[in-house]
């Protein structure tokens, strides 16, 4: 073999010393499962997305609390029983953080289900939790954050509540955003929007969806098959507190194609600016006032800026 293909490795600067598994905190090298892993053959597990900053306060995780609850919502859904409270798993998530000397990053905790009983009807297999940490920039780019992005709307549509359980972030159904979102970059977009069943704007493939109009924020309601983002609601909470008026109801791409500003949100996609979706140029195809404020603002709150909403930071001490 002459040509070797160049895969997409692992940066040493992402490379973490422990990993915290089934407990406890062990070398990151020896986190290793194995290949009959039952939500490694099927899909069946629940995972989180969760940042630390190093703001104002000292380092500290973002509304580690919500997302703990919604890990323990997603594994309700699919009859997994994690074996960690939510405040154990907050410690846990903390501990990880802290032993690894990190200010900042992303936290990934994720429940699977082990190898045992073989087949699709094993209930009883062990419930395995693992939480991995690294530094993480911007998802969708520094440049992303200020000029905005460019969006397709998918040709597949996001999951049905009929067959899927789209409020859970449940590992296999990410199939679903990564097929809009690998047709999206291979067709030269940053990101994908995806629309319900019935033609609704639903969300993109990892962040919910805003746009602005006549200074009124919109966003689909909780009844469309979103995943109920933390991020979502944060940002709904600040503009409440900023006096921005705030419309949730289902929407069609036309309302996104004439609407003054377009955002995402997510935990790893922070508040990010849309300026482009299938070629119409949203508002003046930059990132607009609402969009700029707001991010603003969200920044103040995850960097522990606000005087207010203090409850939404978990503190730890990094190991030096
Ligand atoms: N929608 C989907 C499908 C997601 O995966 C995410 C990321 N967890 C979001 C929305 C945003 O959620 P959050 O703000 O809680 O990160």
């Amino acid at each position: 073999m002459t040509n070797t293909p160049a895969f997409d490795s692992v940066p040493d600067t992402y490379k973490v010393k422990y990993t915290w598994l089934d407990g406890q905190l062990v070398e990151s090298a020896a986190a290793v499962v194995p290949l009959m892993t039952y939500t490694l053959q099927y899909g069946l597990g629940v995972f989180e997305g969760v940042r630390a900053y190093d703001g104002a306060r000292g380092p500290a995780v973002f509304r580690l609390r919500e997302h703990m609850e919604r890990l323990h919502a997603s594994a309700h859904l699919v009859q997994m029983k994690l074996p960690y409270s939510v405040d154990e798993l907050v410690a846990a998530c903390a501990q990880t953080m802290a032993k690894n000397g990190l200010r900042s990053g992303y936290l990934r905790p994720v429940g699977f289900v082990d190898d045992g009983k073989r087949g699709l009807g094993a209930m009883n297999n062990r419930v395995r939790v693992g939480i991995i940490v690294w530094p993480w920039g911007a998802y969708l780019g520094d440049e992303g954050l200020k000029r905005g992005i460019r969006a397709q709307v998918a040709s597949v549509a996001r999951m049905s509540p009929r067959s899927f359980l789209p409020k859970g972030k449940i590992t296999g159904q990410y199939v679903n955003s990564i097929i809009a979102k690998r047709a999206a970059v291979l067709s030269g977009y940053d990101e994908a929007i995806l629309l319900d069943e019935v033609g609704n704007v639903a969300e993109a493939t990892g962040e919910n969806i805003f746009y602005v109009k006549g200074g009124v924020l919109h966003t689909p309601s909780t009844s469309s098959p979103i995943l109920e983002g933390i991020t979502r609601d944060t940002v709904l909470t600040l503009a409440r507190e900023h006096s921005i008026a705030i419309e949730e109801a289902a929407f069609t791409r036309e309302a996104l194609f004439s609407a003054d500003e377009v955002f995402l949100t997510g935990t790893a996609a922070e508040v990010t600016p849309v300026r482009e979706i299938d070629g119409h140029v949203i508002g003046s195809g930059s990132r607009g006032p609402v969009t700029e404020r707001l991010q603003s603002v969200y920044f103040d709150a995850v960097n522990g800026r606000l005087a207010s909403h203090e409850e939404w930071l978990t503190s730890y001490l990094p190991d030096m």
